[in-house]
């Protein structure tokens, strides 16, 4: 009999963006987690994909999980962030949880029951400063303690498990920082601040102070500052691109209908928002060349943490994160100028509304400042590759 698993990712995908694009109208209205999207991941054992065969999943790419992502987003950003977020934390566990029993059993448990994983990075008082932290991991016996002031953490509610970032220790510095490993029934949430939100409405991203016990052997082993450079990074900004990739292409397509329409009705066939369109399109292409040349980088470089760590790789995923960020943003501006009242009406199919509230959210996301601040100071230590060979 045939598996689910025996049907390629992409056609899975296209029956769950079906349900997506159902419900992402309400879901944006109601800024309410899209759970027919959950259940329909899980139905079609989508959740699991990137965990080794051994351990129950399909070992698939970084750039296959990439298109998905960019798939479901094109009908309903929300659930594609939530996709996309769930599966950077499952890149963290594979490539942090390899050496360890625990994180194992954990990728196993993932993929027999279709578990979904949240993040907790931004913290009170640290804000997007994602390799500091205030909240610090206090040690008693076997066990440890977290207590976080976590700010943003998309869909806690509807989570199985949430991975924190902390200080090692009670005394570490806000750098020495670790992830950890916390399970639902582990921990608390008390909430905080709610999330009516321009955009991105559907990914519940609440406030909550988030406190755990539990053992710690949940602690990944290696220091954050690693885990940081060898997944966080890499996944983070490939898997958030391919999300405004999505958005940026559908909107670019809605524009695209309205500009054929027109041409239907002139005699010459050729509106003069022809051109506009064609300008979006030349951003459209830099985003996905950017995507792409990401995802080979970091395919040559994932196994040597040198290469992961240089000054250059951490330039090239922090431009990739600006880039798309900015171009998305341009190009979902853009189909509203060409698709005019349409595009700016709820009601039209057209409708390029959502999206242009959804895609703002990109530049914030880890402010475009702070990335490019950082990066200010990398430049000044490195050399520009130039090369256009591998
Ligand atoms: C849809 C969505 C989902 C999210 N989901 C999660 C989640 O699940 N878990 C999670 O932990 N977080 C999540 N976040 C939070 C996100 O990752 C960032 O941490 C957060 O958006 C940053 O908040 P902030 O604007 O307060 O930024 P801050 O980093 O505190 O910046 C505040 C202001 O200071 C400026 N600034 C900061 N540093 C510099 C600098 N060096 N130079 C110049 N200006 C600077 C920024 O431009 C900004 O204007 C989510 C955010 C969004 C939009």
């Amino acid at each position: 009999m045939l598996e689910i698993t025996d049907i390629p990712l992409h056609n899975r995908m296209k029956g769950v963006c079906l349900v997506a694009a159902q419900h992402a109208g309400d879901v944006d209205r109601q800024a309410r987690f899209p759970i027919e999207v959950l259940d329909e991941l899980r139905r079609a054992r989508l959740l699991a994909v990137m965990i080794p065969r051994q351990l129950g999943g399909e070992q698939a790419g970084l750039e296959e999980v990439a298109d998905l992502c960019r798939m479901l987003s094109q009908h309903c950003a929300s659930a594609g962030m939530v996709y996309a977020m769930h599966n950077i934390k499952l890149h963290n566990l594979l490539v942090g949880g390899a050496a360890s029993d625990w994180h194992r059993q954990m990728m196993q448990r993932i993929a027999d029951e279709q578990l979904l994983l949240g993040s907790a990075t931004t913290e009170a008082g640290i804000g997007g400063d994602l390799r500091n932290s205030i909240c610090a991991v206090e040690r008693d016996g076997d066990g440890f303690h977290l207590r976080k002031e976590a700010t943003v953490i998309s869909y806690a509610l509807h989570c199985d498990a949430i991975f924190a970032t902390a200080r090692r220790a009670p005394d570490a510095a806000s750098s020495d920082q670790v992830m950890v490993a916390l399970l639902k029934d582990q921990y608390t949430l008390a909430p905080t601040h709610a999330w009516d939100t321009l955009g991105m409405r559907g990914t519940c991203s609440e406030g909550f102070i988030l406190e755990g016990l539990a053992p710690c052997e949940q602690i990944f082993p290696q220091p954050f500052a690693e885990l940081a450079a060898q997944s966080m990074l890499a996944a983070a900004h490939i898997l958030w691109s391919s999300v405004w990739y999505g958005i940026a292409q559908d909107a670019w397509g809605r524009a695209q209908s309205t500009v054929r329409a027109e041409a239907r009705r002139r005699p010459d066939g050729r509106p003069p928002s022809t051109v506009p369109l064609a300008e979006a399109n030349i951003k459209l292409h830099q985003v996905r060349a950017s995507i792409v040349e990401s995802l080979e980088r970091f395919a040559r470089v994932k196994k040597d943490p040198d290469a992961l760590g240089s000054i250059s790789f951490a330039i090239a995923m922090n431009n990739l994160k600006v880039t798309s960020s900015r171009l998305c943003t341009d190009v979902v501006m853009e189909a509203l100028r060409v698709a005019g009242i349409q595009g700016y009406r709820n009601d039209s199919p057209a409708s390029v509304g959502r999206h242009l509230r959804d895609v703002l959210s990109a530049p914030l996301m880890i402010a475009n400042d702070r990335v490019v601040s950082n990066l200010s100071s990398s430049i000044l230590a490195s050399k520009f590759d130039a090369s256009l060979l591998e």
